[in-house]
């Protein structure tokens, strides 16, 4: 847990009484409306206003013992931050923020708040709802880069130790940034060609602006973080490599893109795609673009295949890319859908359709091989299986034939397995992760550590960045003592 910052409190504490600050209903988040939004690529939630954010940060009761801390990876300062939103010191909230995280504009955005930070909030004890944690985090973080006033946190005197880091999504970023601080001379090197992997090649511009994200990798530049893109570890450069140049420490970051598909009858039919391959194509390579060199296809009736947050951002970008029905196909109840509150919201909001307790279980195609139909398998909730959600059952003899023209899958991903497999001496799990002592992220090679996806298989971003701050503090430690 951080040290927290304390010397405000006195300021606060007879503003308000507690009763009055819990009486304080939770600011709404202003979004555009939905039949304008489904549209466009613009971002759907539009940010608190100053005076919205002072009032929200006034319902936080600042607790003696603040359990939200506990909820957050990264062990953000909550009340401290809000706090200091509170006193109109916005951008020494985004200092405190900054002193342990390095992308709380992206986290603000795309954080699962209700399942970490929010869901340990006092105010469920109330029956209340929880202060909007996520939604001050976002305003302090955009306030100070709307600023003109960066604070770059402070990093200890350069130690010329050099560490290389493998991939630049928020594992990778997080890690960079901890031990930029503690004064290593980093290099992230990443296989695309821009730096911030999912929160650029997947997550898309309504929810996550590429521009966010920039301005945090901007930070890191300032405090030395060295970026090169268009390197694959494994292929352009070796491990070996790396320690032939002189790197002493090694971060795994590389992530979980590997696409899975359900291998069902037609699933090799024209017009069916990965999730992955569909959102890296229209957000990276300008793909809803019909003069882009590779164009993707504009399906009339799409399905896309799956409950999770990858599975909403597909569906939501094939609604703006004029889909006439655009639906979510999920094979247990909306109660098991692990994709964020807020997206699913969202998706219904801007008319995406939702068949839960349905599986395709077959495609049909026409003469030109381009699919045309799914066969679904109607399911009902049967026992909670391994994953402690109810299991879905088939219901014999039950299915639907629904038009499409266009399918994506959606249906979890794998680790990248490049660095697994190019790197002798890494112990791999069934699934093909790294295997890794979950105190220190040190991998069986001990100049080696890893976290993220590529450790959890597909999991969030702040679990990612948890992991990165959690690698760099033992890794520090590791090349002290050696
Ligand atoms: P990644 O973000 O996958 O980054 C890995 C990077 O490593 C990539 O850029 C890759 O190109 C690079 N790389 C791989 N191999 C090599 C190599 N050999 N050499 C160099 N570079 C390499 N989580 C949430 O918390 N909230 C959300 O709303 C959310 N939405 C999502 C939406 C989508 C569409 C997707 C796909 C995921 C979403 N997630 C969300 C999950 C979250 O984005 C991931 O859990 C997180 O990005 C994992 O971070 P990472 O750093 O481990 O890997
Ligand atoms: Fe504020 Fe809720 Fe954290 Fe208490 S638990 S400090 S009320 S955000």
């Amino acid at each position: 847990m951080t040290t927290r910052d304390t010397e405000w409190r006195v300021d606060l504490r007879n503003t308000l009484t507690a009763k009055e600050r819990a009486a304080v209903p939770r600011v709404e988040m202003p979004e555009q409306h939905p039949y304008i939004r489904n549209r466009n690529n613009e971002e759907v939630n539009l940010g608190l206003t100053s005076e919205m954010a002072v009032r929200e940060a006034q319902r936080c009761l600042d607790c003696v013992n603040p359990t939200c801390i506990d909820g957050c990876p990264v062990s953000i300062d909550i009340p401290a931050f809000i706090k200091n939103i509170e006193r109109g010191e916005f951008l020494e909230s985004a200092r405190v923020l900054k002193k342990t995280s390095a992308l709380p504009a992206v986290c603000g955005r795309v954080c699962p708040q209700e399942k970490q930070c929010e869901a340990k909030c006092i105010y469920h004890k109330m029956k209340k709802e929880p202060v909007a944690i996520g939604h001050l985090e976002r305003f302090a973080a955009d306030y100070e880069s709307g600023s003109g006033t960066i604070s770059v946190p402070e990093t200890a005197p350069a130690n010329g130790i050099k560490i290389a880091v493998v991939g630049s999504g928020p594992a990778g970023l997080s890690f960079a940034g901890d031990m930029a601080k503690y004064g290593y001379d980093v290099t992230v090197f990443e296989a695309l060609h821009e730096i911030g992997g999912v929160l650029k090649y997947g997550i898309p511009e309504f929810r996550l602006p590429n521009y966010v994200v920039d301005v945090e990798i901007d930070n890191l530049r300032a405090m030395g973080v060295k970026f090169l893109n268009n390197t694959v570890i494994g292929k352009t450069i070796s491990i070996d490599d790396l320690k032939a140049d002189g790197f002493q420490g090694i971060f795994v970051g590389s992530g979980a893109g590997l696409p899975r598909f359900m291998n069902i009858k037609g699933e090799n039919l024209v017009g069916i795609m990965s999730a992955n391959e569909y959102l890296t194509r229209v957000n990276l390579m300008d793909a809803s673009n019909p003069d882009a060199d590779t164009p993707v296809y504009k399906g009339k009736n799409v399905a896309v295949i799956g409950g999770g947050n990858t599975a909403m951002d597909s569906v939501r970008t094939a609604k703006r890319l004029g889909a006439e029905r655009a639906m979510i196909v999920y094979r247990r109840s909306e109660e098991e859908m692990p994709a964020r509150v807020e997206e699913v919201k969202h998706a219904k909001e801007e008319g995406i359709e939702f068949l839960t307790l349905h599986n395709p279980i077959e495609y049909y195609g026409n003469e030109r091989g381009q699919v045309t139909q799914m066969l679904l398998q109607v399911m009902e909730l049967g026992e909670p299986d391994e994953s402690g959600r109810c299991s879905p059952v088939v219901v014999e003899g039950e299915t639907r034939l629904i038009d499409v023209d266009e399918v994506i899958v959606s249906v979890g991903v794998s680790p990248n397995p490049l660095i697994p497999q190019s790197v002798s001496g890494l112990t791999l799990s069934k699934w093909g992760t790294i295997e890794v002592n979950k105190d220190t992220m040190q991998s069986g090679i001990p100049m080696i550590f890893a976290g993220g996806d590529i450790v959890r298989g597909g999991a969030t971003v702040i679990l990612a960045m948890g992991d990165g701050r959690q690698a760099a503090k033992a890794m520090n430690e590791w090349v002290l003592k050696n």
